[in-house]
């Protein structure tokens, strides 16, 4: 093999380049592995271990740490504390632009986001990929779930997803892990809430392994302990991350090159052969440029990493933009809505507490236009949220001194229930990213610019997310019920998607239903950026099922002389 020759090419090494490079790997693929960022080892997690008194500045952010993230710092944002704040990008070496503001949430190093992330996993169902093409909005999506249950299936065997089966028509059950257990103040309200509306309240499905796993594929992951310590990373391998799962898989077929500190900043295109060849790296600590060359590229750069790729790879084909001949390239961002939620308190459990720190909440599954509900906009939402005992620090605002303090913190507080909706957004070529040629990176990259807000259908829906909150714990019976707004920008929910959208005709969409660019059919997009609606489920788990489809895919038009 020609020296940087491969079989294959990925993008990334987050929740959808961890599994491109294991299901190509296995399928016998040599397989180049790009990442941006420095490589983040298995076990690699320095705050993993620390007790609270060993973290400095009470686990709270600096003013060196405000001025080195002036963004993650916003009231949006989170992140920024002693134990996780070298997950994320520092903001003045990776600027960007808001015309319109967005909370961009990025983690460059091995690993991506999946280190970091909530770890919440639910499918799509017919009602979200049948909704664009009945309502006329966005583009069809050109798979139905029938496609996409057995990547479901297959993946969460895989990396262990917890959680009970509920038969529900919106929120297709999966290969479950057993669940985790609602505790006692969440069990009420879950009958309260079947009684009075009918409504649903499960524990959440959550990728961390709450018994052993069901396949002897991951030695090196361990059932959870329960500490709810995940996004400083987990040694037991007991929450999925491609560093704990896909990647080591990858690594053991001896068919993975992982190149970290790689900067891609374009791809390249033979306008003979009417492909892709490969890609141009900038390595992030020499600056020294590469070239790298295969018969296939899968891109998982995450939505906006892919969509600052491609706008930024011109070309005589390709003027606007590498696959671009919709014009779509870049446009339909998507985020959840996010933010909106209330909380109440809860008397009757005094005497009742729970075991462990459950690193998972509750999950309200989507009922608004379900059935025979009809809402006056589009869609519908879902709420996460949690029942806890306040801890000592309620204390704080307490005239207590001396003994009475100390007795009063032995004593667990009240118990109180919180919840927040998240809520589906609709595709809109108006809501789009572009390249800021003016404003350059410390790369020389132009940056990217944000233009996105929600429209009247989430302006709707949010007041939707807000009452029924409200009516749903009132009707309960709880007391002090509270509501709260956060001043969450379009990005928050950390769900961005859509910038380069699966569809069955290359004038209105990106890709087809494979995953593959309808342009070049040698290059595959398997981060968020394929969505063609976002529903309103926590997407992760969909990004992974639909790259293992395309590598299959892939790998047999390979075979098969296609591509
Ligand atoms: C705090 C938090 C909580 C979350 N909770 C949940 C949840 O509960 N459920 C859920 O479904 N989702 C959740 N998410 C979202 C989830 O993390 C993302 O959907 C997921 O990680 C996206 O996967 P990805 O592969 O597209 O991108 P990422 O995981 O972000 O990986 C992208 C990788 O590409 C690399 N990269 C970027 N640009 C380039 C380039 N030009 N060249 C080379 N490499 C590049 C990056 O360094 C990174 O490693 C959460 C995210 C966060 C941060
Ligand atoms: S709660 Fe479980 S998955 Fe999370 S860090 Fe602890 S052991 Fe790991």
């Amino acid at each position: 093999m020609d020296k940087n020759t491969y079989d294959a090419i990925v993008v990334g090494t987050g929740v959808s380049g961890g599994w491109a490079a294991k299901e190509l790997t296995e399928k016998g693929l040599k397989t180049l592995v790009l990442d941006r960022g420095p490589m983040v080892k298995h076990g690699d997690y320095p705050t993993a271990m620390k007790a609270p008194w060993e973290l400095p500045y009470a686990d709270q952010p600096t003013q060196e740490d405000i001025r080195r993230w002036p963004k993650h710092t916003r009231p949006s944002f989170y992140g920024i504390t002693q134990s996780t704040k070298h997950w994320f990008v520092d903001d003045l070496d990776n600027p960007y632009e808001e015309t319109k503001p967005f909370d961009w949430f990025r983690g460059y190093h091995v690993g991506g986001r999946s280190l970091m992330w909530g770890r919440q996993s639910y499918r799509l169902s017919d009602l979200d990929l049948e909704a664009n093409g009945k309502e006329g909005v966005g583009v069809d999506w050109p798979i139905r779930y029938a496609d996409l249950a057995p990547w479901y299936d297959y993946v969460e065997h895989f990396i262990g997803v917890s959680g009970s089966v509920e038969h529900l028509a919106q929120l297709p059950d999966g290969d479950f892990l057993p669940p985790m257990e609602l505790n006692c103040v969440e069990k009420e309200f879950a009958g309260r809430l079947s009684d009075k509306f009918s409504r649903k309240l499960i524990i959440g499905r959550t990728a961390n392994l709450s018994g052993p796993l069901k396949h002897d594929k991951s030695p090196q992951r361990a059932t959870c302990q329960y500490r709810n310590l995940c996004m400083r990373g987990c040694p037991f391998g007991a929450y999925f991350s491609s560093n704990s799962s896909t990647l080591p898989s990858a690594e053991r077929t001896g068919n993975m090159t992982i190149v970290p500190n790689s900067i891609v900043y374009e791809m390249i295109y033979d306008n003979a052969k009417g492909k892709a060849t490969g890609v141009r790296v900038l390595d992030a600590e020499t600056g020294k440029q590469t070239e790298y060359f295969a018969k296939v590229i899968f891109l998982c750069a995450s939505t906006f990493g892919t969509t600052h790729i491609l706008l930024n790879s011109t070309s005589s084909r390709f003027p606007n933009g590498f696959g671009n001949d919709s014009g779509e390239l870049g446009h339909n961002v998507m985020d959840h809505l996010f933010g909106i939620g209330v909380s109440a308190s809860v008397e009757g459990h005094e005497d009742r507490y729970y075991s462990g720190r459950r690193p998972n909440g509750f999950y309200i599954p989507r009922y608004r236009n379900v059935g025979s509900d009809k809402r006056s906009y589009l869609r519908g939402f879902g709420y996460q949220g949690s029942a806890s005992r306040q801890n000592w620090s309620r204390l704080v605002d307490e005239p207590l001194l001396g003994d009475d303090l100390k007795r009063a913190a032995e004593e667990p507080g009240p118990w109180r229930l919180g919840m927040s909706g998240f809520g589906e957004m609709l595709p809109s070529h108006s809501n789009y990213v572009t390249l800021d040629h003016n404003h350059k990176d410390k790369y020389g990259l132009p940056v990217l610019n944000f233009n996105v807000a929600h429209g009247d259908n989430e302006n709707r829906m949010k007041k939707d997310i807000l009452d029924d909150a409200m009516e749903m714990m009132t009707a309960a019976g709880y007391r002090d019920v509270r509501s709260y707004i956060t001043p969450a920008n379009v990005g928050a929910a950390i769900h961005e998607m859509g910038t380069a959208r699966m569809g069955r005709d290359p004038k209105t969409s990106v890709l087809n239903g494979w995953n593959q660019m309808h342009a070049c059919n040698n290059v595959f997009i398997t981060d968020g950026s394929f969505m063609a609606s976002s529903a309103c489920q926590n997407p992760s788990l969909t990004y992974m099922a639909m790259t293992a489809r395309a590598a299959k895919y892939a790998v047999d038009e390979l075979k098969r002389g296609n591509i």
